[in-house]
């Protein structure tokens, strides 16, 4: 494709995607497709000749789109979000353009610097107390795996770099909450450490993490001659959005000599709105943190946020030098390279300066807080209805409900809400998921996206009373 082509194939390009950000919403938010129905409708091999722009952009449109779930869609209100914007989309396409890949300072100084001073922008918004240093990894689980691998390094003083987890290591234990992200199960697999050796730590009704129980694991660990190594806490629990008592949490941590990671991948945003600076009440007693733009911060995917106190024992686990990456400068710069697992990276910080510039830190606010008061909103509405139950506090934009009509048992429950969902997918205008809290199927509405407004949410409430209504017939 020559430049003239390209010119006349993005002008059509750059149309389709200013109808499609006009209204996702005119999409059927889940795709009406059986397992294997696209793959059948793709060629078996890539073509001998080169095809035309036209053919394969109507292959995008009518094969591709049709089979896509429309996560910015105003009716998604599955998992949690990951939403975008248009500015972060334009960075996005300037990003692709240039197509840099950013390892070292000098494979692209701006990129580099860029970064650099994002982290600084968002540490600032988030209120995080001096000291952190950030860097952008892919995701928060790449996140907490970088921070496990961290603490163990740091702890065996790079023995287990050097000689192995057989002859480095320790008997480690790493402590989260029963409700913490699989992600670090995750990550304590992948680093070595064991599942058997991950505590689980109970939670109170709220479902954030017990700091008694999380010292009393420590004490049995260690009268059993086990060394207790990390705790992971997390701000914004996966299935309710709890939050972790983190100046309780860290002061087990410091009286124990644990190394704290914080999970806040989707709650970490809200530190933005000063009224939800409390969920990192404590977050001084962290080695590290993150949380992802990505999910709740209009920056497209890939883009997690993450903070570390101690750079050098970053640096240390991470740092590969062959002669073929030595740079004049490397005494001088940072190469984010050495400061997580890829040593390839994307310039992911173009996309978080254009909606930072674009939105404002007022204008971000004034979106959190949008989708925080329509959760309360919904959250109003599921309270009041004589059949259905709240089940978690909501904190930020996710509201737990089920239904519950007089006179049916527990188990009767579970069925009848999972009958719910089902119904609901079959439903075009919205998507939500579930979860469990405690036993309890649970049905998940979590409200994120920069295009939803009041009457998407009262909508999906009128399907879902609608749903419930059908069923009752
Ligand atoms: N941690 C928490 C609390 C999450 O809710 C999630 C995803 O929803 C993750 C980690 C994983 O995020 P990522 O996809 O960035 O790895």
């Amino acid at each position: 494709m020559d430049p003239k082509k390209f010119r006349k194939a993005a002008h059509r390009l750059v149309d389709w995607m200013a109808d499609y950000l006009e209204d996702p919403g005119e999409y059927p938010v889940l795709p009406d497709v059986e397992p294997g129905e696209v793959r059948a409708q793709i060629d078996d091999e890539a073509p001998g000749q080169g095809e035309d722009f036209e053919a394969i952009f109507s292959d995008f449109e009518n094969l591709v789109v049709p089979g896509m779930t429309h996560w910015n869609h105003p009716g998604f209100f599955a998992y949690f979000p990951a939403n975008h914007s248009p500015p972060s989309v334009l960075a996005e396409m300037l990003t692709a353009t240039l197509g840099a890949q950013c390892m070292s300072w000098e494979t692209s100084p701006a990129a580099t610097e860029l970064e650099e001073a994002m982290m600084e922008w968002l540490a600032d918004l988030i209120d995080l107390p001096r000291g952190f240093t950030g860097v952008i990894q892919d995701t928060a689980s790449s996140a907490t795996l970088v921070s496990l691998l961290t603490a163990r390094e740091a702890a065996a003083d790079g023995e287990v770099g050097r000689k192995g987890m057989a002859k480095g290591g320790r008997d480690w234990v790493i402590y989260t909450s029963t409700e913490a992200h699989s992600s670090v199960d995750k990550a304590v697999k992948l680093a070595g450490f064991g599942l058997e050796n991950l505590r689980k730590v109970g939670v109170d009704e709220d479902f954030a993490m017990c700091p008694d129980g999380l010292a009393e694991a420590v004490v049995a660990d260690r009268e059993a001659g086990k060394v207790p190594l990390a705790v992971v806490a997390t701000v914004g629990t996966t299935s309710s959005t709890a939050v972790d008592p983190l100046r309780e949490i860290g002061a087990v941590a410091e009286r124990e000599d644990l190394w704290l990671h914080v999970d806040a991948a989707y709650a970490g945003s809200a530190a933005i709105l000063p009224e939800k600076r409390w969920i990192f009440d404590g977050i001084e007693y962290a080695d590290t943190m993150v949380f992802n733009p990505h999910k709740w911060l209009l920056t497209n995917f890939d883009c997690s946020a993450y903070f570390t106190k101690d750079v050098d024992a970053l640096i240390s686990t991470f740092q590969a030098s062959p002669e073929y990456l030595k740079t004049r400068h490397d005494r001088e710069v940072s190469n984010f390279r050495d400061w997580g697992i890829p040593l390839g990276r994307r310039f992911r910080a173009l996309k978080l300066w254009f909606v930072l510039r674009s939105y404002g830190a007022d204008g971000l606010r004034a979106i959190l807080r949008r989708h925080i008061e329509l959760a309360r909103w919904f959250r109003g509405a599921v309270d009041d209805h004589p059949d259905f139950e709240i089940l978690a506090p909501s904190p930020f934009g996710l509201v737990c409900f089920r239904y519950t009509p007089e006179g049916v048992g527990e188990a009767e429950l579970d069925e009848m809400n999972q009958e719910v969902l089902s119904r609901l997918r079959d439903e075009k205008s919205l998507h939500l998921t579930h979860t469990r809290l405690g036993e309890k199927f649970c049905l998940r509405m979590s409200i994120g996206q920069w295009q939803t407004e009041g009457h998407h949410v009262e909508r999906a409430w009128e399907i879902i009373t609608g749903v419930v209504e059908e069923l009752r017939r």
